[in-house]
C-alpha cells in the first residue's frame, strides 16, 4: 500500500490511500467511512472531495480481472472499458461490445472502469442500461459482509443502492445468447439532464415464436422505463411482430407514466418507433 498523505503539508482533504489489495481497500473504508473511491477517475475528478479522503482503487490487483465462467462473465469492478472490449471479443453479449464501443473518447474507454461507470451517482449511462437488460449483477463489500446487488427492474442508479463504506468489486454478466439486439443513442449521455435517449432491447427467437424479449429506455441518463408486463405478454407472439400486435405495444408503452411525463416528445416519439421497428424486423 502507498499513501501520499506521508506528507504533513498536504491537508488531509487532498490525501490519496492507494492499496493493494481488497482487504487493505475494506480496512480503510471502515475507518474512513467518508472516503470518497476513486476507480479511473473520470467522474469523480469533476467532484473533488470536500472532506475525508480519497482512495484510488487502481493498483488493487483483484479488482482487475476478467474469468470466464461456464454461464457468466466476471469482471472486476477496476477493469478499463478498453481492455474489457479487448478481452470479450469472443465471450461478451454482442449488444454490450455495441455500448462499450460507443463510450466516449478512446482515452476515456481507457481510463473509465466498468464499476465507476455504474457508480456514477443518480446516472444511468447507455452500458448500464444494457447492463441491466442483461441481468448483470454488481458485487457489493464491507468489512461487515458481501452482497450481490440485482441490476433490473426500474430501481433508481446503482449509486443510490451503494452504501456508505461499500466498495464494488466484481461484475457478473450471464452469457445468454440473444437472437436480435439493439442499442441505439442518441446525443451525448454525459454529464447527465442532457437531451441524450438510449433504446435497448434484446430478444431470443425460436422457430418464429418470441421465447424470450427485454426491452427498456433511459432519457437524460435518469428517467428508466422498462415495462416488465408488456415483455411478458409479448412471450409466445409471432416474429417479425404482426400488425396488431404492434399496435399493443404502442398503447401500453405509450400509456407508461414516465414516458409521458418525463421524456420529451421527440425521446417518446423515438422510444415507441424504435421498440416497434426493431420487435417487426426479421
Ligand atoms: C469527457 C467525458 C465524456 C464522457 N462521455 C461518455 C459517453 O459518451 N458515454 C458514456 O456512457 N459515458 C461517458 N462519460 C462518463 C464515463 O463513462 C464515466 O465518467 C466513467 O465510466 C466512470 O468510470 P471511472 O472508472 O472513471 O469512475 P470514477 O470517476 O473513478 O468513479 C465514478 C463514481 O463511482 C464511484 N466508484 C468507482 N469505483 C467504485 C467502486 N469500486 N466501488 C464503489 N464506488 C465506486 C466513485 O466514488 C464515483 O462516485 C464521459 C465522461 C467524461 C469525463
Amino acid at each position: 500500500m502507498s499513501d501520499r498523505h506521508d506528507d504533513k503539508s498536504l491537508p488531509a482533504k487532498e490525501a490519496v490511500y492507494i492499496p493493494e489489495t481488497i482487504n487493505e481497500a475494506m480496512q480503510h473504508l471502515r475507518q474512513n467511512r467518508d472516503t470518497t473511491i476513486w476507480a479511473g477517475g473520470t467522474h469523480a475528478m469533476t467532484r473533488p472531495s470536500r472532506e475525508g479522503r480519497v482512495m484510488s482503487v487502481h493498483a488493487v490487483h483483484e479488482l482487475r480481472r476478467v474469468i470466464r465462467r461456464e454461464d457468466h462473465l466476471e469482471i472486476g469492478a477496476s477493469v478499463p472499458l478498453a481492455r474489457l472490449r479487448l478481452l470479450g471479443e469472443r465471450f461478451l453479449p454482442e449488444v454490450l461490445r455495441q455500448a462499450l464501443d460507443e463510450v466516449g473518447p478512446p482515452p476515456l474507454q481507457n481510463t473509465a472502469t466498468i464499476g465507476g461507470l455504474l457508480a456514477v451517482p443518480e446516472t444511468i449511462l447507455p452500458t448500464a442500461l444494457v447492463l441491466r437488460l442483461l441481468a448483470a449483477r454488481v458485487e457489493a463489500r464491507r468489512t461487515e459482509g458481501t452482497r450481490w446487488i440485482a441490476l433490473a427492474g426500474e430501481q433508481r442508479a446503482l449509486a443510490s443502492e451503494i452504501r456508505r463504506g461499500e466498495l464494488i468489486t466484481r461484475v457478473r454478466v450471464p452469457s445468454r445468447r440473444w437472437t436480435h439486439w439493439i442499442s441505439h443513442s442518441f446525443g451525448r449521455p454525459y454529464p447527465r439532464d442532457g437531451d441524450s435517449l438510449t433504446v435497448a432491447a434484446m430478444l431470443a427467437v425460436d422457430k418464429e415464436t418470441i421465447s424470450e424479449v427485454r426491452m427498456a429506455a433511459v432519457y437524460a441518463s435518469r428517467y428508466l422505463v422498462r415495462t416488465r408486463e408488456l415483455e411478458a405478454e409479448l412471450v409466445g407472439k409471432r416474429h417479425p411482430l404482426q400488425s396488431r400486435d404492434a399496435a399493443m405495444v404502442e398503447q401500453q408503452l405509450g400509456a407508461h407514466a414516465t414516458l409521458q411525463t418525463e421524456f420529451s416528445e421527440l425521446a417518446r416519439h423515438r422510444t415507441v418507433h424504435g421498440i416497434i421497428s426493431f420487435l417487426q424486423q426479421r
